[in-house]
């Protein structure tokens, strides 16, 4: 069986086969050239203003139908993760090294048809504003496209985003008010000691023994200056120094993960990587550098947007449809940089029982697109209905 993508989407069967020839070509952050031109083919087709080339490859899709003066925007991520496939499925990636593991294949779809259906139907008075972005892994696209002048030249009264979550079943809508997903830094430790021979560490700084306690030592970060109630996480997920058992190195390079739910935790988290990181490494003797650069922000969710988002899950799809219980995740989502800028939403979207975000062997579930297309269509058509849910938009 061959993918390729249809000349007019319009079934759910349709779109499966979009999703899929989509998962086929897969491409990395700030180069998803193929998938942006389709986009911007399809919304074109469908009578959408369209505006390419927005932070990158980013594409923007106006439709504007009555006097309404509301404005919404949807956004999809687009980019693939650099990994190997390991699905085996008969759509798997024919990029070599490159995999939509993420499932931003199906977002990007579920928008897509969401398009289709709100162009043909027109049955709200408004202006929609479907954001496709490129670079959500790596490289803050979101960001990017903010800084291209995205909310200046396309305006919104709100914006609302989804991602699909696997572990929750199939079609389920998931919400949370508040700080949902954490933000993200990085911290680059590089130790500098004194290489030597293994037998001689007398006449050595080794940078082993130091990178190994300070590994410890940052346990305390969390443990002991963090307040019990909020949550963080730092993760010493690389370490790298040596090549042979006799010979003690010149230095040691740890990567950090660094995560957490507010501002004041985040600033405080870093104050003290830093200052323990420097003072830690001096006690032995040796010097450090660090790097911390600045990643993903904590996405925070707008009560009122949140409220209305999950209200319109309840009263299309039945209160059984909308899962309870959502603690916030400590994945991070640049899809934050938005809703600093606009009041907004960050659904989840069940997957079911698939193989976890970013595994080889992760797919996303097509079963799930009709409903979530048919969710963001009345999710636009309540916010922009002509008896207009003005407290939704405050
Ligand atoms: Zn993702």
């Amino acid at each position: 069986m061959s993918y390729i993508a249809p000349i007019r989407p319009e079934t759910a069967e349709d779109f499966t086969s979009l999703r899929r020839y989509l998962h086929t070509r897969p491409e990395l952050a700030y180069a998803e050239h193929e998938t942006s031109a389709l986009v911007a083919s399809y919304l074109s087709d469908w009578g959408y203003e369209v505006a390419t080339g927005i932070g990158g490859t980013g594409v923007v899709g106006t439709l504007k139908v009555g006097p309404g003066e509301g404005m919404i925007g949807l956004r999809a991520d687009m980019d693939a993760l650099p990994i190997e496939e390991a699905t085996g499925l008969d759509y798997a990636s024919l990029n070599a090294g490159k995999m939509h593991a993420c499932g931003h294949d199906g977002h990007t779809t579920i928008l897509l048809a969401a398009a289709q259906q709100l162009a043909s139907a027109r049955n709200f008075s408004g202006t929609v504003r479907l954001i496709f972005q490129p670079a959500e892994e790596i490289g803050g696209g979101a960001r990017t496209m903010i800084k291209d002048g995205l909310f200046e030249r396309f305006p919104v009264d709100a914006v609302f985003g989804l991602h699909n979550w696997p572990g929750i079943p199939a079609g389920q809508f998931a919400f949370l008010a508040g700080p949902a997903m954490a933000s993200v830094d990085m911290a680059i430790i590089r130790i500098q000691g004194r290489g030597g021979h293994g037998a001689k560490p007398h006449l050595s700084i080794d940078p082993v023994v130091i990178a190994a306690s300070l590994v410890l030592a940052l346990q305390t970060v969390v443990s002991r200056n963090v307040d019990p109630l909020e949550a963080a996480v730092v993760t010493v997920g690389s370490i790298h120094g040596g090549s042979l058992p006799n010979v003690i190195p010149d230095s040691v390079e740890l990567q950090l993960t660094v995560r957490s739910f507010n501002e004041t935790v985040r600033q405080a988290i870093r104050e003290r990587i830093t200052a323990l990181v420097t003072a830690h490494v001096a006690s032995y003797g040796a010097t450090a550098s660090l790097h911390y650069p600045t990643g993903y922000p904590v996405l925070v969710n707008d009560a009122a947007q949140t409220d209305f988002a999950r209200d319109v899950a309840r009263r299309h799809f039945g209160a059984e449809r909308v899962e309870q219980g959502l603690r916030p995740i400590t994945a991070s989502e640049d899809f934050a940089f938005m809703l600093e800028e606009r009041p907004g939403s960050y659904l989840f979207l069940g997957n079911g029982d698939s193989a976890d975000l970013h595994s080889p062997r992760y797919d996303f579930n097509d079963a799930i697109i009709p409903d979530a297309a048919r969710y963001w269509v009345r999710l636009v058509e309540d916010f922009l209905s002509t008896n207009t849910r003005a407290e939704a938009r405050s």
